[in-house]
């Protein structure tokens, strides 16, 4: 056994090697994101994992993190313009919310509605003149005001 800080041999000594090393280890200690256990890091060194093993597992893990993040990029809405997500902020798109809350993105209302007919209660038709009425109501151009259909509702719209 080495101390962790000067490895030097520990001797009889458990943590460290003298007092000295062990009020370094002590604050500087961190925890490993892949043991959770603690181990001694110089506070110039950016590691988060206390062995080469750990430290491979790491980045193993983060490989993996990043292909699911990727996965996950590929499984949102797709844009029927462009076929790929969108991080266009100001992209001009329709966002409704589900009765149950939800919310959804999509460019062309009308295939939205048309491909999760499922989601919705009634025809296409009707989910469309319902959405339309919404906007129609937010902008002031019919009497009758109405601010949802069938626990839908229209957020944001494009024009
Ligand atoms: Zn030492
Ligand atoms: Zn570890």
């Amino acid at each position: 056994m080495t101390c962790p800080v000067c490895r030097k041999p520990l001797g009889r000594n458990k943590n460290a090697c003298s007092m000295a090393c062990y009020s370094a280890l002590r604050s500087n200690k961190k925890v490993c994101v892949v043991c959770d256990q603690s181990f001694y890091a110089p506070p110039s060194s950016d590691t988060k994992t206390c062995s080469t093993e750990c430290s491979s597992e790491n980045r193993r893990r983060k490989t993996y993190l990043k292909d699911n993040l990727a996965l996950a990029h590929e499984k949102l809405p797709t844009h029927p313009l462009t076929g790929r997500f969108d991080t266009h902020m100001h992209a001009k798109e329709w966002v409704i919310q589900s009765p149950t809350g939800e919310i959804f993105k999509c460019r062309n209302l009308q295939n939205w509605l048309r491909e999760n007919s499922h989601m919705y209660d009634g025809t296409l038709t009707q989910a469309v003149d319902g959405i339309m009425k919404i906007k129609y109501s937010a902008q002031g151009k019919r009497k009758k005001k109405v601010s949802q259909w069938k626990g839908w509702r229209l957020l944001e719209w494009s024009d």
